[in-house]
């Protein structure tokens, strides 16, 4: 893909674009155990701005634990890699994917041996699920594939092999007309979406998947529930939801990094509330995008500086 830019950072260092390049027997490549981030970063007034930076940070080393991923790079080290990669490419705002995995020594299924690779890049991006789904909604579909349950993989870790799972569903979506899915997880509540978190409104009050329903605990999940009670909303964030719930809901909306908030108008051709985005999820799309590009102060804590 030809995308302006032009520079990975890879095993500590700045490589080009094009050289950023992995064997083929590659244990990550052949059993998924590599783990990963995907963060914005925002145009503000002061520069670019990576959104949560800290938590995704977290997040990325706690999704390593399970599978003994040594990322052998501190917090500080990943960071001045990132922020020198958006300046030295110019970037304005841009999406940012870390990604740490188990590399090349030898097949076997157990990774002893493997160095882990880490490497950095960014690139722009822009609305992940189209612009006008920003206001006008997107249709989904439920999936027939499954989530896994977290008793057969650490759901709460961003694990690449998960993805697989991901794409069958939105892939099966996709063929069928809609744009993205809702996966159910193994006992038949909603989870989430392939790369998003699910918000239900009903009677003014916010619902969202707990985190034993088999879903990642999404940063822009946890961004809408503060900023949604900081509003006065009760919001109910572990909230267990069938199916039947979605068909007559108020609201519905997605929330990530990639689809930031995003509403759902129809669900299996049924029209959620008006089929419109609705008021609730309005209020919360405004204060997210308010937030993000710094036509508010609140929060700055939440934001990394790129130029300072
Ligand atoms: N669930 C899944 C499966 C995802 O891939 C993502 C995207 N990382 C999310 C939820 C949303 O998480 P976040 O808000 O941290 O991007």
């Amino acid at each position: 893909a030809e995308m302006d830019v032009d520079t990975i950072w890879m095993d500590g260092e700045f490589v080009d674009w094009n050289d950023a390049q992995i064997h083929v027997l590659t244990h990550g490549l052949h059993y998924g155990s590599g783990v990963f981030e995907g963060i914005r970063c925002y145009d503000t007034e002061n520069g670019p701005a990576i959104f949560r930076w800290d938590e995704h940070l977290d997040r990325l080393y706690a999704s390593a634990k399970p599978y003994d991923l040594d990322i052998d790079y501190s917090r500080k080290e990943l960071t001045t890699a990132t922020t020198e990669l958006i300046r030295r490419q110019g970037l304005e705002s841009c999406y940012v994917r870390p990604i740490a995995f188990y590399g090349y020594d030898s097949l076997g299924v157990s990774p002893a041996g493997c160095p882990t690779q880490v490497a950095i890049a960014c690139w722009p991006w822009g609305t992940y699920l189209g612009e006008e789904a920003l206001e006008e909604g997107v249709d989904v579909m439920i999936s027939s594939w499954r989530k896994h349950a977290s008793s057969q993989i650490p759901t709460n870790a961003k694990t690449t092999g998960l993805y697989v799972n991901s794409m069958l569903a939105g892939e099966e979506a996709r063929r069928n007309g809609y744009v993205e899915a809702i996966v159910l997880n193994k006992e038949g509540n909603v989870a989430e979406g392939p790369g998003e978190n699910v918000f239900l409104v009903r009677d003014g009050e916010i619902y969202t998947p707990g985190l034993a329903e088999s879903i990642l605990d999404g940063i822009t999940r946890q961004t809408v529930i503060t900023l949604a009670r900081e509003r006065g909303y009760t919001v109910h964030h572990n909230a267990a939801i069938s199916r039947g719930e979605l068909y007559t809901a108020d609201e519905l909306f997605f929330t990530g990094s990639a689809a930031e908030v995003t509403p759902i108008r129809t669900v299996d051709d049924t029209q959620i509330g008006t089929g419109t985005r609705g008021p609730v999820t309005e209020d919360l799309q405004s204060a997210f995008f308010d937030l993000v590009e710094r036509r508010v102060d609140d929060h700055d804590e939440w934001f990394h500086y790129v130029n300072e």
